[in-house]
């Protein structure tokens, strides 16, 4: 890529580091509990490195991004390159062996290749410490992580305290360009940009403005990219997905300043945006001094009118058309479309063929797939096949379709097969789908009278006791589940022990004094899954995994046809439990907009039709439950936030199909059935009208961490129905006491009614052992009778 460029381009923009087989995940907790040392960690590192540049470089792609590994997370590492490290995890330089005794080795330290010297020497950053921030240490606990914009991968958020001051801590992005360089391979190295760094980073000092911090920031960035190009490197990929958001304008003059200054340091920069369209950012882009621009044609396939006016053809244009999130094969006759249009206004220079986004947010390579069946597998393409795609655009592009026609005739094939399968196109489904009527996403009666009638039916006390779920899955519980699934266990005897799982659960209950019991989902290895694998148009894989965050990756189930429902799911569990008992057992559904969420989507029709289509499949398992005698049934929508699209413009109109679905869902169960839904992780406040609109008859949220503000959203909204704020942090080993959650819900109770207010834990309790769960519901069922007592 030195030199002029006289023909299109093949790039990517990430690979996803995580190795086909998860050899990252392996490495990297054998090494957390001091199985194998640093050097050993490294070298996988290493080697994985190797494997994916040789990979990348084999099917022909040109410009190969460097510093996209990452032993934890790529924000985590730009933190430790700025040397931004939280004043708590300072004095654990001398503290390793806590987290690693095999770390106690004295001359490993100098041999990591992201640390010069000895944290206690020269202030670098070493992997220890990398790793207590990402996952606490005895001394302190993790920062915090959340969503990576729109994505299910989570990053590590940067903390910034008063005083907060920048230094070249980690020289890791310069140390993976040399490596590159010295297996032959000349990459472009990618940093996360500094204005979308500060911008998802969080004060944690009052009245300090995180871009306040630019200016010493920027020296450091400056020092990398100078070191960089002293390494031999030419161009820098800078992400600033920030650009896909509505942009504050002390946003933007950060962006400016920055931008004006990394321009000085001699090397090529190009800003990569991805996961949305550019709009009004698109001419302020345009207008640094920059010289190439990433633009994501996946989401945002309408963009390319007004990026082809605005973009200078002078400088390097790279047009993201493979889908970087998704699983599907490439459609390459409409991609070249695309690209055709580029080229058609802008000549062959100066343009590239990309992935949308970093293939992080995709499994590795399709190949690893041995159980899908041909049909299925030729619809998919995996990170290495969405390359060798891109490839195959370059080339097409260069040289002229004949030159791949291959590639072109097998998309095409795949085109036309996923287009008029009778396994993608259910008439069923279509007919129910067009039978919907407004009143399908409606209760008989108001929320008034179904309490009415609720109450008298179930006759519950003040300040009703229930649970979210899930109770521990333990190891026999695992196993069991793991070895009827590998046929090891035949049905009878694995359905033997989920009775005498669910009795246990069930007494337990009763002995505790809950009000609403629950059966405890030990049948369930994932709340998707479960239901995916159950339902028509899911297909699972062996290795698709990508990472959710640090070593926890996730398989999301393929929605690769019309969805539908063949028979109950959940009834049959749900009806022994309920048999066993004289309390309501509450069943346990996963709702329309978390399945999608969770799921790898059909890319041939809006997610609002595939929706509503899993909308339909869970109306009939309310149904059902109801019919089976099941008065109470919780649907969870925990993903119902995380849908949220990036712009603002664009949530209405996602909330308002979001809410439908949900309402189409709870809309079978009569007045006398009580719907519960759930939702955990994020804030509530800017969308109360659509939580409001949901209209479930209770709501349990988690709020014990936030000390029930939480619910002050609800409080200032006037919530009518009933809600049950989570008043014990699951998440933590520790046990709550009575008066802890008995101040919580004195909180609650300042901000909502008395007879509104149910009492639960935040979240399922399947991560927790028995041992920790049953001291703390004795001690929330004790909590909540203080609380009747004192009405
Ligand atoms: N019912 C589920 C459980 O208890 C809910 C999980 C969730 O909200 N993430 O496990
Ligand atoms: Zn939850």
């Amino acid at each position: 890529m030195k030199g002029r460029t006289i023909m299109l381009q093949s790039a990517n923009l990430g690979f996803p580091r995580i190795g086909l087989k998860r050899e990252l995940k392996k490495a990297t907790e054998a090494y957390w509990k001091g199985e194998i040392d640093y050097l050993a960690l490294r070298k996988i590192g290493a080697k994985l490195r190797e494997r994916h540049w040789r990979l990348q470089r084999d099917v022909g792609i040109e410009v190969i991004p460097s510093n996209d590994f990452s032993f934890y997370d790529q924000v985590l590492d730009t933190t430790a390159m700025l040397g931004a490290i939280p004043p708590r995890y300072r004095a654990n330089g001398n503290n390793r062996d806590r987290l690693s005794p095999s770390a106690r080795t004295p001359n490993a330290h100098a041999m990591m290749a992201d640390v010069a010297e000895t944290a206690a020497t020269s202030g670098s950053v070493d992997l220890d410490t990398y790793f207590a921030m990402a996952r606490g240490s005895a001394a302190a606990p993790a920062m915090e992580m959340t969503k990576w914009f729109d994505t299910n991968y989570h990053y590590i958020v940067p903390e910034f305290y008063e005083g907060q001051q920048f230094r070249l801590a980690s020289r890791k992005v310069i140390d993976e360009f040399k490596e590159a360089k010295a297996l032959g391979i000349h990459t472009r190295p990618v940093l996360v940009g500094p204005v979308t760094y500060l911008s998802l980073g969080k004060a944690k000092s009052p009245d300090l403005d995180p871009l306040s911090l630019l200016d010493r920031l920027l020296p450091v960035y400056a020092d990398v990219l100078t070191a960089l190009s002293e390494a031999g490197a030419d161009w820098v990929q800078i992400d600033e997905p920030i650009l896909g958001l509505d942009l504050s304008d002390a946003q933007r003059d950060a962006m400016r300043t920055a931008y004006t200054a990394l321009s000085q340091s001699g090397l090529k920069i190009l800003i990569a945006t991805y996961f949305e369209r550019l709009d009004d950012n698109l001419s302020f882009v345009a207008s640094l001094p920059i010289d190439g621009l990433h633009v994501d044609l996946v989401r945002a396939p309408a963009q390319l009118v007004s990026v082809l006016s605005v973009w200078p053809k002078s400088r390097i244009l790279s047009l993201g058309v493979v889908d970087g999130r998704n699983i599907w094969r490439t459609d390459l006759n409409a991609a070249s479309g695309l690209i055709e249009k580029a080229l058609a206004a802008r000549g062959p220079d100066n343009l590239q063929i990309a992935p949308s986004c970093s293939l992080l947010h995709t499994p590795v390579d399709l190949d690893g797939e041995t159980k899908l069946d041909d049909e299925l597998k030729s619809w998919l393409a995996f990170s290495k096949q969405k390359l060798i795609e891109i490839q195959a655009l370059t080339r097409a592009a260069n040289e002229g379709k004949q030159a791949t026609l291959e590639a072109f005739a097998a998309s095409a094939a795949a085109v036309q097969s996923r287009a008029s399968s009778a396994r993608v196109h259910d008439e069923k489904v279509a007919a129910c789908m067009a039978a919907i009527t407004p009143g399908d996403a409606n209760r008989s009666g108001s929320f008034a009278e179904r309490q009415a009638k609720q109450r008298k039916r179930f006759a519950l006390p003040k300040f009703p006791t229930t649970t979210i779920g899930s109770f521990p899955q333990t190891e026999e519980v695992r196993k069991t589940r793991a070895g009827h699934r590998r046929g090891d266990l035949d049905d009878a005897t694995y359905d033997a022990f989920l009775m005498k799982e669910i009795e246990n659960a069930v007494r337990i209950q009763e002995n505790l004094g809950i009000d609403v019991l629950v059966h405890g989902e030990f049948e369930r290895n994932d709340m998707v899954e479960y239901f995916g694998e159950q339902l028509s148009g899911f297909a699972f894989t062996q290795n698709g995994w990508v990472q959710s965050y640090g070593t926890r990756y996730v398989k999301p189930p393929i929605i690769f046809g019309d969805v539908s429902r063949p028979k109950p799911m959940t009834v049959r569990w749900s009806a022994y439990a309920q048999s066993l008992t004289d309390k309501p057992v509450k069943g346990m559904l996963t709702g329309p907009v978390t399945i999608l969420q969770w799921s790898f989507v059909r890319d041939d029709q809006p997610g609002s039709v595939t929706c509503r289509q899993i909308a339909l499949a869970i109306r009939d398992e309310v149904v059902d439950l109801e019919k089976a005698g099941i008065g109470i049934i919780q649907i969870d929508e925990p993903a119902l936030r995380e849908g949220l699209p990036l712009r603002h413009t664009d949530w209405q109109a996602y909330l308002d199909w979001a809410v439908q679905c949900f309402r189409i869902s709870a809309g079978g169960a009569s007045d006398l059935t009580q719907i519960h839904t759930h939702m955990c992780y994020g804030e509530f406040n800017d969308i109360m009208q659509a939580i409001a609109a949901l209209d479930a008859d209770v709501i349990s949220i988690e709020t014990s961490r936030s000390q029930m503000e939480l619910l002050d959203g609800f409080s200032e909204f006037k919530y009518p129905n009933e809600i049950g704020p989570g008043v014990y942090d699951i998440h933590s080993p520790r046990c709550p006491c009575v008066g802890e959650m008995s101040n919580l819900i004195a909180k609650a109770r300042e901000r909502l009614a008395p007879d509104q207010i149910w009492i639960n834990p935040d979240c399922g309790l399947k991560t927790r052992k028995w041992d920790e769960v049953l001291p703390a519901l004795k001690n929330m069922v004790e909590a909540a009778k203080k609380m009747r007592e004192d009405l």
